[in-house]
C-alpha cells in the first residue's frame, strides 16, 4: 500500500505497519467509548512498610473494564490523542471518592498514589484541577500522592518544579515514579521538592544481574534519605529481593511477592493486614 505525499513523492507502508496503526486506532475508538460510558475502573496495589510490614499507602493502576489490554498499551495512546487529560482527572476523582468512602465508613484510611502524565502536566489548569477535586470531596490533600516519572519531570525542569512546589505548598504529596529508567543527574533530585522516589522494577531486576548496580542503588537510597526522600520498591516478586532492599534501607516495597492490584473491596481488607514476609522471624 502506498500513500502520496505532495507530488511524486511516495510512503510505503509494510503490513505490519499497517496492522500496528489499524491496532492503535482501534484502542483510540475503544477509549473515547470508555471516556464517555464510564468504561474505566481503578485496582489498587498496596505499598508495604518494610518494617512493620502494614500498608502504607496504595498505589491506583487504571483498567479498561471487561478487558485486558494493558495501561502501558493503551495510556500511551491516550496520551498521543490528548485523551489522558479527561481520564487523568477521572483517576484522581475516582482515588478522592475512594478516599471519602473510607472515612466516612472509619476503614484505616490509607494515602492512595494517582499516576500523572507528562501531558496532564501542560495542562496550564492541572495544580487548580487537582486542589478542585481534592476540595470538592472534602478530603486532607496529604492523603493524595501524585506519581510523576522522573522524564516528565525532565521534559521542563524549570516550570515542573514550580507546579510541584504549588502542590506541595497544598500538603498534596510528590513521588518520583520510575527512577532509574530516565536520564536525570542525581543532582536534579535535590531540586524537587518530592517526599517519595519510587524505584522502577526494571532497575530491581538489572540489579540482581549485576553486582555494579547494587552499589547504585545502595548510593541512592543514601543520597535519598540524606535529602528526606523515602524510598519505595515497585516490582517486588521475591524474598531474596525483599530482604536485600530492605537490608539496604528501602522504606516501602510495591510488588506481586505482597499482592497484585486489586479491587477496591480487596484493598479495603489490607488497611488493616500486616504482611508476616516483613518479620524479622520470617526472614
Ligand atoms: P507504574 O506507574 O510504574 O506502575 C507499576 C506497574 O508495575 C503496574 O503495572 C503494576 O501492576 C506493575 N507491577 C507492580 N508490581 C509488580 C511485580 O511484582 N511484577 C510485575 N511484573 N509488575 C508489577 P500496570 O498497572 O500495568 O501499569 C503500567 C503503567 O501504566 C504504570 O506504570 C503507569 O505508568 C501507567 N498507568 C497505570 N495507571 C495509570 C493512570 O491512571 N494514569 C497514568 N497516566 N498512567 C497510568
Ligand atoms: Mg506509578
Ligand atoms: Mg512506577
Ligand atoms: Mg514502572
Amino acid at each position: 500500500k502506498a500513500k502520496a505525499e505532495g507530488r511524486n513523492t511516495y510512503i510505503f507502508f509494510s503490513s505490519e505497519m499497517v496492522e500496528e496503526l489499524e491496532q492503535k486506532l482501534e484502542v483510540e475508538k475503544l477509549l473515547l467509548e470508555c471516556v464517555k460510558n464510564r468504561g474505566f475502573k481503578l485496582l489498587y496495589q498496596p505499598q508495604v512498610c518494610s518494617r512493620t510490614g502494614r500498608v502504607h499507602s496504595f498505589e491506583a493502576l487504571i483498567r479498561i473494564k471487561d478487558s485486558n489490554i494493558s495501561p502501558a498499551k493503551f495510556i500511551p495512546i491516550a496520551e498521543e490523542s490528548g485523551m489522558i487529560i479527561d481520564i487523568g482527572y477521572f483517576v484522581l476523582e475516582e482515588a478522592v471518592k475512594q478516599i471519602r468512602d473510607w472515612i466516612d465508613r472509619n476503614v484505616d484510611v490509607k494515602p492512595i498514589g494517582v499516576n500523572v502524565s507528562a501531558v496532564q502536566l501542560r495542562d496550564e489548569n492541572f495544580t487548580r484541577r487537582v486542589i478542585e477535586i481534592i476540595n470538592k470531596y472534602n478530603i486532607d490533600p496529604s492523603l493524595i500522592k501524585l506519581e510523576i516519572t522522573e522524564s516528565a519531570l525532565m521534559e521542563d525542569k524549570e516550570r515542573n518544579i514550580e507546579i510541584i512546589k504549588g502542590l506541595k505548598e497544598k500538603g498534596i504529596q510528590i513521588a518520583i515514579d520510575d527512577f532509574g529508567t530516565g536520564y536525570s543527574s542525581l543532582n536534579y533530585l535535590t531540586f524537587i521538592p518530592a517526599d517519595y522516589i519510587k524505584i522502577d522494577k526494571s532497575f530491581i531486576d538489572k540489579m540482581f544481574a549485576d553486582e555494579g548496580k547494587k552499589q547504585v542503588l545502595d548510593g541512592v537510597t543514601f543520597l535519598a534519605h540524606k535529602l528526606n526522600l523515602k524510598v519505595v520498591v515497585e516490582g517486588i516478586e521475591d524474598r531474596e529481593q525483599f530482604k536485600y532492599l530492605k537490608s539496604m534501607g528501602c522504606d516501602f516495597m510495591q510488588g506481586y511477592l505482597f499482592s497484585k492490584p486489586v479491587e477496591k473491596e480487596e484493598a479495603e481488607k489490607l488497611c488493616s493486614y500486616i504482611f508476616k514476609e516483613c518479620h524479622p522471624s520470617e526472614m
